[in-house]
């Protein structure tokens, strides 16, 4: 999501006139765009945050933009007053306010300011920034922004707001408009995604959406996530079957495997409901691959409690699974009332408990392809290699002297590991 804000947020600042830098030292304004959704990740934005203020010591002309969830829909006072260095604050996915404080710093007419503003923010209507027009292979399109959903440990609907779905025409003519410009895989995006239409008049479906977007000629592949396990439809994954330019991958959070913590999490569903989905999304879609998130060490986690969601990942046997230790995120629910009792270091004993059952899981789905031709969109060059995914989102690697990027390849795989395969060109 933050990718696709910075992306537009790129876009709107050219609109108005400013190029990007490579260095900061030589920008004239920085953006830092945030995550904190574990407190690493906002350690990680602090960190940076301090960094820049040498820059600005140097430099008093240099506007700092702190944009995203360290700021969140409601804004934070604290940040503002502890880092006095920050020019401009903006929160999650609005681009408006750095664009409205550099244009009135500008010197320009308002009716000038009025075209560039309307310019640089339109919705549907975006021109990737430079150094992305005919290389960018792969774009993200949010369609639900916010959540409404209360996860007792997730801080995001506090941050990102309510849940509100981008109008269908919106989405449409932004994909059209990507599509336009050399982007052949779309990445549909909202926490829980598809419940994509529910605010909406008509109720629009993620399916239905899935299917329009379908008829863009240019388009070779589309994505969405995440999911939420109560939310997936039969339509949706007969759309998802049943159309050859959606990726059979599927990315459904289970959290735990445990019921009394999926309870504790505020999830509204059991393991057994969770089993019987990932059981129906293999059947209507037999080639699916299927990611999973997981969060260790959750308050009151015990190790009965911990090995349900063992036995569970162990049984699935899910193509990723993105693995979290449990941080307790101040606003949450369960900052407010539950103990984080299970100490740091069991926490890591678990994740890798779970790292390592996933990478014999992964290594073991993967050796499946070995010697097989699977279907490679290419995203770039990693050193010497070309990069690109599978529909499945396995990641492959090849060496060619060719230009790859943007084409779709039968590709012959010849090595197999956990998180990637190489493979050659199939002739
Ligand atoms: N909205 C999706 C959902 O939960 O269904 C996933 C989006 S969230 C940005 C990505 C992942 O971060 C979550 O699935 C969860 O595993 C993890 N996460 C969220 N809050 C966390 C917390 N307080 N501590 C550890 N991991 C957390």
């Amino acid at each position: 999501m933050n990718v696709a804000d910075s992306r537009r947020l790129a876009s709107a600042l050219e609109q108005i006139g400013y190029k990007s830098s490579k260095r900061p030292q030589e920008a004239d304004v920085i953006v830092l765009n945030t995550c904190v959704v574990r407190q690493s990740a906002e350690d990680k934005a602090i960190g940076r945050l301090s960094s820049l203020r040498p820059l600005k010591e140097k430099n008093p002309d240099l506007v700092i933009n702190l944009m995203g969830c360290l700021i969140g829909v409601r804004g934070n006072r604290k940040i503002q007053e502890r880092f006095p260095w920050v020019d401009v604050v903006s929160p999650p996915s609005n681009p408006t306010p750095l664009i409205n404080y550099l244009n009135e710093r500008s010197g320009k007419t308002t009716l000038q300011l009025k075209q560039e503003k309307l310019n640089a923010i339109l919705d549907g209507d975006l021109i990737l920034p430079v150094e992305d027009q005919n290389t960018l292979v792969s774009a993200y399109i949010p369609i639900v922004y916010g959540c409404s959903h209360a996860c007792t440990y997730c801080i995001i609907p506090n941050k990102r707001g309510i849940e509100h779905s981008r109008p269908y025409e919106e989405i449409l003519a932004e994909a059209q408009c990507l599509a336009n410009q050399g982007v052949k895989e779309i990445t549909l995006l909202g926490q829980i995604v598809d419940r994509y239409g529910m605010d909406l008049p008509g109720k629009p479906t993620l399916a239905a959406l899935l299917r329009d977007l379908h008829k863009i000629n240019d388009l070779k592949r589309i994505r969405f996530l995440t999911s939420h396990p109560n939310w997936i439809t039969d339509d949706l994954l007969e759309a998802v079957g049943e159309l050859p330019k959606v990726c059979q991958h599927i990315e459904v959070p289970n959290q735990s495997g445990d019921d009394q913590i999926l309870q504790t999490m505020r999830r509204g569903y059991t393991s057994a409901a969770y089993r019987e989905l990932i059981q129906k999304i293999r059947t209507k879609i037999p080639s699916v691959s299927i990611a999973t998130d997981i969060i260790v060490g959750f308050p009151g986690e015990t190790e009965a409690q911990f090995q349900n969601t063992y036995r569970l990942l162990k049984e699935l046997r899910m193509d990723v699974a993105h693995l979290a230790r449990y941080s307790p995120r101040e606003g949450t629910y369960s900052a407010r009332k539950l103990a984080n009792n299970i100490p740091e270091e069991e926490k890591m004993r678990r994740f890798r408990v779970l790292e390592s059952l996933q990478e014999t899981i992964a290594g073991e789905i993967n050796t499946q392809h070995m010697g097989q031709s699977v279907n490679v969109l290419f995203e770039g060059k990693s050193r010497d290699r070309w990069r690109g995914r599978t529909k499945t989102n396995k990641l492959v690697f090849v060496e060619s002297q060719e230009n790859l990027r943007g084409k779709e390849c039968d590709v012959t795989i010849t090595w197999t590991g956990p998180w990637s395969m190489v493979g050659t060109l199939t002739s």
